[in-house]
């Protein structure tokens, strides 16, 4: 079987087993309890939060939050930072639910505020020039953009929206969902001065349920949950020691070094241009055309074919693909490609096909040969239907 829908979830790495099993049971001590078993547990956690810190650019300072997923980094960030003093709130059209329904219920608490999305670019990037003129009104508080899109793979410009906040808006907190983006995308916090970026463990070779927030000032959050005053007293309860070393055995694999980036690109050419090869010259392919796009992430849209049934075709011959992402999946259309200004068939028709630091340039070949029968299959089924 091929797995290409690693920007769902991607397996847990071996070594993580190792270490899940290594901290739930022999090294079971809470980090919390006195005695040096448990205070070894707790500096094993400091020592993945530095290690964070490193892959990030940013220095240790108690600054990373582990929570039990991104969505409830992503949620701590935004509910633990809005006042009811905050005017204006901005977000992109394009984040993830974990963001998108968190801003939506915004006004639900706080009906005065004024929420802005900012709307997307046909390359999948956010309109700089709309967050341009919306931070020029000078009421912006909190800002949230995504760093890569789940859907698209397109890079947001961090520069480009960290010298906007400072030119315009330098009160204002900037929170980028780095989901898609840690350990994948080279990333500096600390030249770009970031407040707040998510993470996720299980979008790496970690495990599912863990998820972490690097906040420049943690003081400035209010917690979201209280208990035993667990993670600097802003997200109490018992920390989730087997996951989060499990996390760190997985970040030891990863790696942002341009050698690898390099190879994920070749991945991404290689199956768009075997695609186009491979496929029926009639039928229309659309990819996104933007420099900028993470090599772990295609999305593509096969016209006129719908994407589910192409999606329920590979599964029977071994590939696994998603139509969008996963937590989109039970929803028709598909709210960021429509913002993008794809038309309904297009969007219909959309694919996405997500890659992992551990895909093979021979699974590469293999799922690329499948899905372009699949789509031929489909095209002649059809064709044959319409005479
Ligand atoms: N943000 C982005 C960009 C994602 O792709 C995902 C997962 O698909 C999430 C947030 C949510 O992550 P988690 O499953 O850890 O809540």
């Amino acid at each position: 079987m091929i797995f290409f829908d690693n920007a769902s979830t991607t397996k847990l790495c071996d070594e993580a087993v190792d270490s899940l099993i290594k901290y739930s049971v022999q090294k079971f001590y809470n980090p919390s309890s006195k005695y040096k078993e448990g205070v070894e547990n707790f500096n094993a956690i400091q020592n993945v939060k530095k290690y964070i810190c490193e892959i990030l650019g940013v220095e240790f300072k108690n600054n990373i939050i582990f929570t039990g997923s991104a969505t409830e980094a992503s949620n701590l960030a935004i509910m633990g930072s809005v006042r009811s003093s905050f005017k204006k709130m901005l977000f992109s059209a394009g984040e993830h639910p974990s963001v998108y329904n968190t801003a939506l219920n915004l006004k639900t608490k706080y009906p005065n505020l004024t929420i802005e999305f900012v709307n997307l670019q046909k390359n999948g990037e956010i309109n700089y020039l709309e967050l341009e003129n919306l931070l020029k009104t000078g009421d912006v508080d909190f800002i949230s953009i995504m760093h890569v899109s789940n859907e698209t793979g397109a890079i947001n410009n961090l520069e480009r929206i960290s010298q906007l906040r400072k030119k315009y808006a330098p009160n204002a907190i900037l929170h980028i969902d780095g989901v898609q983006g840690f350990g994948k995308i080279p990333t500096n916090l600390q030249k770009l001065d970031i407040d707040f970026y998510t993470l996720s463990a299980h979008k790496l070779h970690g495990p599912k349920g863990l998820g972490a927030l690097y906040c420049k000032n943690p003081s400035k959050l209010l917690p979201q949950i209280w208990g035993g005053g667990q993670e600097y007293n802003i997200r109490s309860g018992t920390e989730n020691l087997a996951s989060i070393m499990a996390f760190k055995s997985a970040l030891d694999l990863i790696d942002t070094t341009s050698q690898t980036y390099e190879r994920l690109k070749n991945f991404a050419n290689i199956f768009k241009t075997n695609l186009r090869i491979l496929v029926n010259k009639n039928q229309k392919l659309k990819f996104i055309e933007n420099e900028n796009l993470s090599p772990y992430i295609i999305s593509l849209s096969v016209v006129g074919l719908k994407g589910e049934t192409l999606l329920y075709m590979c599964d029977e011959k071994g590939l696994l693909i998603s139509t969008g992402s996963a937590c989109s999946s039970k929803k028709s259309g598909n709210r960021v490609l429509e913002n993008m200004g794809y038309s309904k068939e297009e969007v219909e028709g959309s694919l996405r096909i997500s890659f992992s630091i551990k895909t093979t340039l021979n699974e590469v070949n293999q799922g690329c040969e499948i899905l372009a029968n699949c789509i031929n299959e489909l095209y002649e089924k059809i064709k044959n239907k319409r005479r």
